[in-house]
């Protein structure tokens, strides 16, 4: 079938995107689902730091490909041996595949799944296919699996969540990276638990979410930290206990004077080696650090083991906020429908396909939170 994708040809395009139009919204093909897939109306889709990252080349992907993988839509077709799943019904996608069978997957981790992550490496489906073709009738690479910039997808089985239909697809979208990312760390990685402080440093769409999961979780206090005064405020709108600016030159003893010497965790969603350093200044004695930012490979953070042994200090590594997306994503979403994770808050604008390059340039800009494609 011919639907309507946005297309990204060339990484590193210069800013501002609303001119240089990094995205190309045109005429693709898309085939039928083949075994173990599904075709699936998106509704909505998300705009997130990664797919920026992509566009700016700093995770540079294979190219040419749809992008987009924080979304929820509608199944409208199921390939042979998928049993599970009906036409009508609401899903949320899972930008980790998950194949089942690998020994990350049988061991609670599929954030972790093998194949997965060589189908994401690779730009196809789990099963290894390719459903997009452009106008020249050339493979179009899928994003981690979901390629949402689109108004149709086909996508593995087993990178869709079924979900209740009561929730609007604008929220449900945000479950996918968002929510599933930020509230994951905190509470699956970095196991806060009831009275515990935490700082949150980095509030982009994740950050601020985590945040939400931080104050959901019992934090007795939640530091919210961001170079943006905007973000500050978000936060403290959000609830955040306190904010700071981690630019400021006592920024670290800000933390530890509200906190009796640190906080007991610090989760960074910068992707910035200066706010991981930050994050583990300010976790104090038997503390965990968390980094769930992704800068650029060739970026390094170096520690002193001497205080990694002597403090018994822990620093972790969150990929998809180390959930298992079909047990999280209805359990967060039960969270939000029962008013203890208010992820709507974080959805600052609603826009069309063909303003996805504007979107981008903002999100670039630090001037939106999350901003949702519709495509209804
Ligand atoms: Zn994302
Ligand atoms: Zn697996």
């Amino acid at each position: 079938m011919k639907i309507k994708a946005a297309v990204l040809y060339e990484m590193g395009k210069s800013r501002p995107y609303d001119e240089s139009n990094p995205l190309q919204i045109e005429a693709v093909d898309l085939s039928t689902p083949g075994y173990d897939e599904v075709l699936v109306k998106i509704h909505a889709a998300g705009l997130c730091h990664s797919d920026l990252s992509v566009i700016d080349g700093s995770r540079a992907r294979p190219l040419p490909m749809v992008l987009g993988h924080e979304a929820s839509g509608e199944v409208m077709e199921c390939g042979a041996g998928v049993n599970d799943l009906k036409q009508g019904d609401h899903v949320v996608f899972s930008f980790v595949p998950m194949c089942g069978h690998c020994i990350p997957c049988t061991t609670g981790r599929p954030a972790l799944c093998e194949p997965g992550a060589v189908a994401n490496t690779k730009g196809t489906l789990l099963e290894g296919g390719i459903r997009l073709k452009d106008h020249s009738h050339h493979d179009l690479r899928h994003h981690l699996g979901v390629s949402a910039f689109a108004e149709y997808v086909v996508a593995s089985r087993h990178s869709l969540v079924k979900i209740n239909t009561a929730i609007p697809y604008e929220i449900s979208a945000l479950f996918g990276c968002a929510v599933l990312t930020g509230v994951g760390a905190v509470i699956n990685t970095a196991r806060l638990t009831a009275g515990r402080t935490i700082v949150i440093a980095g509030l982009g769409g994740v950050g601020l979410a985590a945040v939400l999961g931080a104050l959901s979780g019992g934090a007795a206090s939640v530091i919210a930290a961001d170079i943006n005064p905007y973000k500050r405020t978000i936060a403290l709108q959000l609830g955040a206990h306190h904010v700071i600016d981690p630019a400021d030159s006592n920024a670290i003893q800000q933390v530890k004077d509200l906190t009796c010497g640190g906080v007991d965790i610090a989760v960074e969603f910068a992707g910035a080696i200066k706010a991981l350093e930050f994050a583990y200044a300010v976790t104090k004695r038997g503390g965990t650090t968390v980094t769930a930012g992704l800068p650029h490979p060739s970026h390094t953070f170096s520690l002193s083991p001497a205080i990694l042994v002597g403090e018994e200090r822990t620093l972790k590594g969150s990929y998809l906020g180390s959930c298992i997306p079909s047990r999280d994503i209805p359990a967060f979403i039960s969270l939000y429908q029962t008013g203890r994770l208010p992820v709507n808050k974080l959805l600052s604008h609603t826009i069309a396909l063909e303003q996805i390059n504007e979107g981008f340039e903002r999100l670039a800009n630090g001037d939106a939170l999350r901003q949702v494609v519709s495509f209804a």
